[in-house]
């Protein structure tokens, strides 16, 4: 493995005051770790910053702080790795204005993307190329208030929906959503348990015994590497 490397400041690239910045909390390799592409060797990009608290939440490092970067030297760095999977995620992305011409210029940079996203904010803007896996709160997060149900009318078979669940109310309450809004008929559903809440084996035999027509993921990179920052 590579290790992670320290975000760019900038590049010969960037000139004017006008150019392009974002906040960036790391870039590194790993494999993803979740969605139907875990196990791909993938280019993470972590964006700083989230308007959301949720109680289970994995990355509160991304919260504050962060390096200011040029949208060149960002893509320059993540060219460095030579791998054409990249992952744009947080924090949540799309809080910064310019993640929207940063996918936009990984996709034309050739790369296949993929975003992460709380589900919270407008995900209608982001480039259609981009696979976007735009979670659902349950209320175990305590953040199911802000759930913006409008992007599930933009979504795709391309695009994936990912519920993140505590305990069995939260089971409950996901199966209720994918059942009445039949999230099934519109992308991949992904059921995950929170680490050290909910066993895994508790879940999956939940979804058997249901029949549910989603895809149960753990965190392949938390087996691999625990909760080390920047796998
Ligand atoms: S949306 Fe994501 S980054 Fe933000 S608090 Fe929730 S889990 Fe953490």
């Amino acid at each position: 493995m590579l290790r992670p490397q320290a975000a760019a400041s900038g590049s010969p690239g960037d000139v004017g005051a006008n150019a392009p910045t974002l906040r960036l909390t790391e870039v590194f390799l790993s494999l993803q770790g979740e969605t139907s592409r875990a196990g791909l060797p993938t280019v993470f990009v972590r964006l700083a910053g989230c308007p959301l608290r949720c109680r289970w939440c994995d990355t509160t490092y991304s919260f504050q702080g962060g390096e200011t970067v040029t949208l060149s030297a960002l893509l320059a760095r993540v060219a460095e790795y030579g791998v054409p999977t990249v992952c744009v995620t947080g924090g949540e992305p799309l809080a910064q204005k310019n993640c929207l011409p940063l996918l936009a210029a990984l996709c034309d940079a050739g790369y296949s993307v993929s975003l992460e996203t709380s589900g919270a904010l407008d995900v209608s803007q982001v480039d259609p190329r981009v696979s976007r896996i735009v979670d659902v709160k349950p209320p175990e997060s305590g953040e199911a208030a802000r759930n913006r149900w409008e992007n599930l009318a933009h979504l795709t078979p391309h695009d994936e929906i990912k519920f993140v669940l505590a305990n069995r109310a939260d089971y409950e309450w996901a199966r209720e959503v994918l059942r009445a809004q039949h999230l099934d008929r519109i992308s991949p559903v992904l059921f995950s348990p929170v680490q050290g809440e909910l066993p895994p084996v508790q879940l999956a035999e939940w979804i058997l015994a249901d029949r549910l027509p989603v895809r149960m993921q753990v965190q392949l990179h938390k087996i691999l590497w625990g909760n080390a920052k920047g796998r």
